[in-house]
């Protein structure tokens, strides 16, 4: 069943999205870099990886459905941060608004009779409940440790620990 011109302009502005979410967690890793909290900066660029990941299942189901992919263009991220917790709270703002776009993409999906899209789709919200719970929770430990030099350097520790990105996530 052909995708309707709707739900394929949708379909195309969530690759551009993920693309952009990716970008953002690569400036924000290079802003922890420069404040030598490496840990931190690995992180987000595992995060990076994974947004590219997600940018590519978007990217291959519009071309197994032979929809019409359109890239778009990506605005510069945000690479100035006042403090670690402003970082994180950046990258919590995206997670909710890609959340948001998936639940719009899911709605428009059904209301559109595109059964074809739900698995995916399906996958994709509760992806994103990982990964507002996993950017959530490194957000509450930041704001934890504070001001607190040697509180942040364990966790940077603890950050540095993330497994290396595969590209099922
Ligand atoms: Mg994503």
């Amino acid at each position: 069943m052909a995708m309707s011109d709707r739900l394929r302009d949708a379909f195309n502005e969530q690759i551009t999205l993920e693309f952009s979410a990716a970008y953002a967690y690569l400036g924000i890793a290079a802003y922890f870099d420069a404040e030598n909290l490496t840990g931190f900066a690995s992180w987000m660029t595992e995060q990076h990886h994974e947004e590219i990941a997600h940018a590519h299942k978007f990217f291959q189901f519009m071309l197994d459905r032979d929809a019409g992919v359109r890239l778009g263009s990506i605005p510069e991220p945000k690479q100035d941060f006042s403090s670690p917790a402003d970082a994180l709270g950046a990258a919590l703002n995206h997670e909710q608004k890609v959340t948001g776009a998936i639940h719009h993409l899911y709605a428009l999906a059904t209301e559109e009779g595109d059964y074809a899209s739900i698995p995916l789709l399906s996958w994709f919200v509760d992806e994103q409940t990982e990964e507002e719970a996993t950017v959530g929770r490194a957000l509450d430990r930041v704001q934890l440790a504070g001001d607190n030099p040697a509180a942040l350097l364990v966790l940077d520790r603890e950050m540095a620990e993330r497994e290396g990105h595969d590209d099922e996530s």
